[in-house]
């Protein structure tokens, strides 16, 4: 099988309509991407998967969606402002800038080749700044945040009160986050503004080692569940010297990359700090009450932090297969079902009206369902194989037999085995599918 690389996955994505840079007409920004609408779907499916399994089922978790822009006394107290950072240098020969803790040779510039030009690090802080207001000034001065966990901890206590919480519990958030990373790069890896999906799981503080273990397994196995080779994933403690701030143990799930094993997903046991921290800040005890032995204690959180765009990228590169058919070569993104962002794809053998229009009419009924393409464009068989690249578990074929016997043909994306199906059963053949 011939190996995924990076432009593999990145043409792919831009030719079928997944994902563009952005700002393209304008020569584009490498910082941010646009979802087209393959990757809208997509990403919008990774989303209410990670949704569903972390709030939806689960009876102790809870949903949030907070402000990108908070006050700047949250990045204070969080210690964002201070040491959200990383080591920059840059190259004296090339004028590249690079971060030190991910140079393969700390003394060779990875631009230019040249040795011994890189300047000593300093700290250099990935906040994106604005400011609020009409006036420019530093008390207006604000941040796009860094990471949404912070939304949950200033709201800690309100969601706690109103949904009348117990611990252990968690509060889970998607949206967007914003870092204004020194190097961006590897496609959707890391951008500047990326999406992500986190939970921030409340515990008594000796209960916290049991729940980051049970965190970390539970996190591994969501990305198996969605059809990724667990071969191509791995649990990775963080040495001490890697630790953020406020962590007391972190260990990342990796992913392997085209460019080797990389962060997916890291899962920290962030202690109390958040929350003594907006205590002593915001001057509001966010101390837990346990009304069994009346006592008052800082809970202790377990988060497990996913990177949306990140995930649903490391999809694409794990589904992504090409093989051998009939002396042909076949592209399949072998995306589980419930990530494909078509379900179904209808295509009428030909243009012909009669085939046309009852194409049309089944396509009609099962949009009310899933997210269904209809095909009327080119030959049969590259419209399979634009099915096959974008995903689509499904195509539903109308012939002129059709007209006949009332049935379709339906063809299953993985085997390509061919089912023919009555059109009033098709609808109950893919609901068996699909769910
Ligand atoms: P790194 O060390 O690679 O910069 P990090 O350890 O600081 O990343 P976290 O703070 O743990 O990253 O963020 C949680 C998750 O958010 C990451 O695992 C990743 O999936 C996602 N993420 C972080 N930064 C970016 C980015 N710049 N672009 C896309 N996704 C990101």
């Amino acid at each position: 099988m011939a190996e995924v690389t990076l432009d593999t996955i990145s043409n792919l994505a831009k030719r079928r309509g997944f994902v563009f840079q952005s700002s393209e007409i304008y020569g584009g920004l490498r910082s941010a991407y646009d979802y087209g609408p393959l990757g809208a779907e997509l990403l919008r499916n990774v989303k209410a998967e990670w949704w569903h399994t972390m709030v939806q089922i689960r009876p102790d978790v809870v949903g949030l969606d907070s402000a990108i822009i908070q006050a700047r006394q949250v990045w204070q107290a969080s210690g964002h402002e201070e040491v959200f950072t990383d080591p920059m240098v840059e190259c004296r020969n090339c004028n590249s800038r690079h971060r030190l803790d991910k140079l393969e040779d700390p003394s060779q510039c990875p631009t230019c080749g040249v040795r011994g030009e890189l300047t000593d690090p300093r700290n250099f802080n990935l906040m994106l700044r604005t400011h609020m207001g009409p006036v420019e000034s530093e008390e207006n001065l604000v941040y796009l945040r860094p990471e949404t966990a912070q939304g949950i901890f200033i709201n800690y206590e309100s969601i706690r009160r109103t949904n009348r919480l117990k611990l252990p519990f968690g509060i889970a958030q998607i949206g967007k986050a914003f870092r204004n990373e020194i190097t961006p790069g590897q496609f959707v890896f890391r951008t500047r503004e990326f999406e992500q999906m986190e939970m921030e799981f409340f515990c008594r503080p000796e209960e916290a080692d049991q729940w980051f273990e049970y965190w970390r397994e539970h996190r591994f196995q969501w990305y198996v569940d969605l059809g990724i080779d667990p071969e191509n994933l791995r649990l990775r403690a963080h040495e001490n010297d890697e630790l953020s701030h406020y962590s007391a143990g972190t260990a990342d799930v990796e992913y392997r990359f085209p460019w080797g094993w990389d962060e997916l997903e890291g899962l920290a046991n962030r202690t109390d700090f958040d929350l003594r921290q907006h205590t002593e800040h915001a001057g509001e005890d966010l101390r837990y009450f346990d009304q069994e032995s009346d006592e008052r204690f800082f809970p202790y959180v377990i988060e497990p932090a996913a990177g949306a765009t990140r995930a649903m990228f490391a999809f694409m590169i794990d589904a992504y297969t090409e093989e051998m058919v009939n002396d042909e070569s076949r592209v399949v993104l072998k995306l589980d079902h419930r990530l494909a962002p078509y379900k179904v794809a209808v295509l009428p053998l030909s243009k012909k009206d009669e085939l046309i229009q009852p194409a049309e009419k089944l396509a009609e009924s099962l949009r009310r369902r899933w997210m269904v393409e209809l095909d009327v464009t080119q030959s049969i068989g590259r419209r399979y194989r634009r099915q096959d690249e974008i995903g689509t578990p499904w195509c539903v074929t109308v012939d002129f037999d059709t007209l006949e016997d009332n049935a379709v043909t339906v063809r299953d994306r993985d085997t390509m085995d061919q089912d023919r199906v009555s059109i009033d059963g098709v609808e109950d053949y893919l609901a068996a599918r699909l769910g």
